[in-house]
């Protein structure tokens, strides 16, 4: 059996409804080899060796350009001025809602319009890239902000007007064309690579550098897999801006274990949806190389999940989810089906896009709560799939020495393991979702 849902995809480009094959000199000015012969970009590069405490920061030099307020706010503002947004996004009203949680609540109309809904499958976390579908090839070079890269040399170097080398396949950075918020843009590892939507270490790595460089904790960065709410699979991560704090980001959390990366993992306590978070580390490579064994693992047993880079990239949240696969089964409740709300990572995180007025104007921390439970894995799902990812990171890295100790002391006074045991241990999962009554 395939599992599919029907909905409205997003439209990220002004290019994407039309059918851009790669014609020679399409007339576009996209970005395949029709068009990219002597076009040039911004490009910043940045420098590698960010540590995940911050200290280093005072030694940084000034740099040649702010990365968050003149590049990127700066280009995202100019392209608002171009109309190249489907909509105004600074337009659209937002509010917190009241209650424990300080959940967000925007009333975005313009989203979904004038669009058919379509069908996607959700059972697949890993399919292969399609070059006939939709990609980031395919966008105007207008919609790209800049390239990002890592620098040469050690410092962070800017340069205006760049020549695009598409044999280095350079990673880009481009507006979203449906913003949900003010700096809404996509980060597109190695673009000419055709990379289909996977966490890899090299990839998440530049994620981390994105959000360190923006050095701003109100700009975060997203990442949903296929089977979580991703519409193009073609590598992506999202980010935007947005100076109120996540509900996610002040959820309380238990630690499980300090790996011996000096990376810290807890679980959520508290919060409708069950997920990780990885903290901490003596760099940020390590945090980085920690959590894509996370995700690599969630791929590798076909699990969807969603990925917030939160804290200028020194905090990552991992959220597991099976909504689609309910909605796909028939298990979603009518009433939240009729919010044609999609649960991706910014409402996961607490910051909930809403595309009808009375959902906008009833929206309440209960409703919030309610739509995001469905979201989430069963405790016990959640448990089983926690022993997966703890049992593919040890592979790689050993627990602390005296968490291995503590974890034997404990194993002697309370006798067998019991199903709660943070200890990794090989549990064979199950490809349902078990719902949680
Ligand atoms: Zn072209």
């Amino acid at each position: 059996m395939m599992l599919r849902i029907k909905r409205v995809p997003t439209i990220v480009s002004n290019f994407q409804a039309e059918d851009a094959g790669a014609r020679s000199g399409c007339g576009r000015n996209c970005l395949k080899s029709c068009c990219i012969q002597g076009a040039k970009l911004p490009l910043y590069a940045f420098k590698k060796e960010n540590s995940v405490d911050g200290e280093k920061a005072q030694e940084k030099k000034e740099p040649p350009v702010e990365f968050l307020d003149s590049l990127l706010l700066g280009e995202w503002e100019d392209r608002m001025q171009r109309g190249l947004f489907r909509y105004d996004v600074t337009a659209c009203e937002t509010k917190v809602i009241p209650g424990d949680y300080g959940f967000v609540a925007q009333l975005n109309e313009g989203r979904h319009l004038k669009k058919r809904p379509t069908e996607f499958r959700v059972d697949k976390v890993l399919q292969p890239f399609d070059g006939n579908k939709f990609n980031f090839t395919k966008v105007g070079q207008e919609e790209v902000l800049f390239q990002f890269e890592a620098s040469e040399d050690g410092d962070v170097q800017f340069f205006p007007n760049a020549p695009i080398d598409v044999d280095n396949s350079p990673s880009v950075v481009a507006i979203n064309v449906s913003p949900i918020e003010y700096g809404h843009v996509l980060l597109i590892p190695r673009i000419f690579e055709c990379l289909p939507q996977r966490i890899d270490r090299e990839s998440f790595l530049l994620a981390l550098y994105m959000a360190a460089e923006a050095a701003n904790p109100y700009f975060r960065l997203g990442y949903n897999s296929l089977g979580a709410f991703a519409t193009i699979n073609h590598l992506h991560f999202q980010a935007y801006y947005l100076a109120v704090p996540f509900p996610i980001e002040k959820a309380s959390t238990k630690k499980v274990t300090t790996l011996d990366s000096g990376v810290k993992i807890s679980e959520l306590v508290n919060y409708p949806v069950r997920g990780l978070v990885f903290e901490g580390g003596n760099t940020l490579q390590d945090l980085s190389n920690n959590v894509s064994e996370a995700c690599s693992c969630l791929q590798d047993n076909n699990i969807p999940y969603n990925v917030l880079i939160a804290d200028c990239g020194r905090r990552i949240f991992l959220l597991p989810q099976c909504y689609a696969e309910k909605q796909a089964l028939g298990e979603v409740s009518a009433e939240l089906l009729d919010t044609q709300v999609n649960p991706a990572v910014w409402e996961i995180s607490g910051h909930i896009v809403l595309k009808r007025r009375e959902d906008f104007e009833g929206a309440s921390e209960g409703n919030a709560w309610r739509l995001l439970a469905e979201v989430s894995l069963s405790e016990e799902r959640f448990q089983e799939v926690n022993a997966l990812i703890f049992e593919a990171i040890s592979s790689n890295s050993r627990l602390l020495e005296e968490e291995a100790a503590d974890l034997a002391k404990n194993r002697e006074e309370s006798g067998p393991i019991k199903g709660s045991s943070r200890r990794p241990t090989m549990v064979s999962g199950t490809q349902e979702c078990l719902v949680l009554q």
